[in-house]
């Protein structure tokens, strides 16, 4: 795997050591793709815990998944932040205590190590119960990987508006640090709950210490949310809409004031989306509120379960930019103009959608308002 220059890494072959064996081509989960299918069932559902709602992103039925696997002697792979190298990573948890580790959603591109998917193997060829969760593209290489070994395993996606790249992670958090005077970052919290769900915020602790409202900190989640940072693949995805294979996928449950107004009080709601007989067990078991509701219903305010991105077109402008002067300056640079562009695009796709020329969530724009983008 190597960095390409966006940050991002991608696998690369070495021609000179490759002994043309085709192992790669059959198990790339690009050229191996599954056909959308329609999931079996799809629920609003909040733990009954408000002290575990409040360390996830959403309802917190990830922890729920993860604390009944450790309780049945499996173990949780996930993404956490490292402290050490000051990244994201995946890895392996097999105790309650670490959970917490996994919870909440990070805006990174997560590393999995060979020394993280050989332990997965490991732990498959024992018969140690397994979850793992991932984006959908991680969920679909584990699943091509892994073969006809995957029965044991519950695989759980998450509803994925796409990844910035670690590069750019790795630069927002030595800018805050050198602006800042700290030493290391301890804990990074993309979805911080103080001010409710829907008001989403980052949150960065160094010894104790809150440094938020930091212009580093603002740039990487506009730029994210704006989609400026996100990898180049993340426009066409192929694994959103349930094609990743995962048992279970999980995302915010965006519009549940007016689906289930009984089931939103602000503190996190989750959009689960079953997608096999596993899948519907492994939910089955958790102790939850819960309500089933169509699955029109339930992503109409979330694009990104289908895949309906849209692509920036001043993406390769901001990643340039961020190479080469702060984030924040870079993000600045690149939004110039572009509120009363995205005004425009918003007002002529309202236009014709009312005319009836296009459906309401097609074309170009990006509103800036925080509670109106669906991540
Ligand atoms: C990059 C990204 C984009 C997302 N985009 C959307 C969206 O557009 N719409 C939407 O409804 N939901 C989106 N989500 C999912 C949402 O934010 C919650 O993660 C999800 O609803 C699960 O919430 P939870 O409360 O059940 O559990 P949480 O405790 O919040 O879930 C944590 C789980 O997410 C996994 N995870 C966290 N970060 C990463 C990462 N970088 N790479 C791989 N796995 C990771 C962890 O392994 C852990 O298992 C996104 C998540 C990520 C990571
Ligand atoms: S898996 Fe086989 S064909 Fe693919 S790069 Fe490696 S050696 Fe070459
Ligand atoms: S948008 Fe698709 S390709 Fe990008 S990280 Fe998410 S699942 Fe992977």
């Amino acid at each position: 795997m190597v960095r390409n220059d966006d940050g991002f890494r991608e696998p690369r072959i070495d021609s000179k050591k490759c002994i043309s064996c085709g192992q790669c081509v059959r198990s790339c989960p690009l050229l191996n793709g599954k056909m959308a299918k329609r999931p079996s069932m799809c629920y609003a559902a909040r733990s009954l815990d408000d002290d575990l709602r409040n360390r996830s992103s959403s309802g917190g039925v990830f922890g729920l998944l993860a604390l009944e696997t450790i309780n049945n002697g499996g173990v949780v792979y996930g993404a956490a932040f490292d402290v050490r190298s000051q990244s994201v990573r995946h890895i392996r948890v097999d105790n309650i205590q670490n959970i917490d580790m996994l919870r909440g959603s990070k805006y990174v591109q997560s590393d999995i190590s060979a020394a993280i998917f050989a332990d997965l193997k490991s732990d498959v060829r024992q018969g140690v119960p397994v979850l793992f969760s991932g984006t959908p593209c991680q969920v679909a290489a584990i699943r091509s990987l892994l073969g006809d070994a995957i029965k044991g395993i519950i695989l759980v996606d998450l509803v994925c508006h796409g990844v910035p790249s670690p590069t750019l992670f790795g630069k927002m958090l030595s800018e805050i640090k050198e602006g800042q005077n700290l030493d290391k970052i301890d804990t990074v919290t993309f979805r911080d709950k103080s001010k409710g769900w829907r008001n989403r915020e980052l949150c960065i602790v160094s010894g104790g210490r809150n440094v938020v409202g930091v212009p580093s900190e603002i740039a990487y989640y506009g730029a994210f949310l704006d989609r400026l940072s996100i990898r180049k693949s993340c426009e066409d995805c192929m694994f959103n809409a349930s094609r990743s294979g995962a048992d279970i996928t999980l995302g915010d449950f965006w519009g549940i004031e007016k689906v289930a107004p009984e089931l939103d009080d602000n503190k996190g709601t989750s959009l689960v989306i079953i997608n096999s007989e596993q899948g519907k067990k492994a939910f089955d078991r958790l102790r939850v509120e819960k309500k089933a509701i169509d699955i029109e219903s339930a992503t109409k305010a979330n694009p990104s379960y289908w895949g309906k991105h849209r692509s920036n077109p001043r993406r390769s402008k901001f990643l340039a930019l961020a190479r080469i002067v702060t984030i924040s300056r870079a993000y600045k640079e690149t939004s110039k103009g572009f509120i009363l562009f995205q005004l425009f695009a918003k007002v002529r796709r309202r236009l014709m959608s009312i005319v009836g020329r296009f459906p309401n969530n097609s074309g170009v724009g990006f509103l800036r308002c925080k509670s109106k983008r669906s991540v």
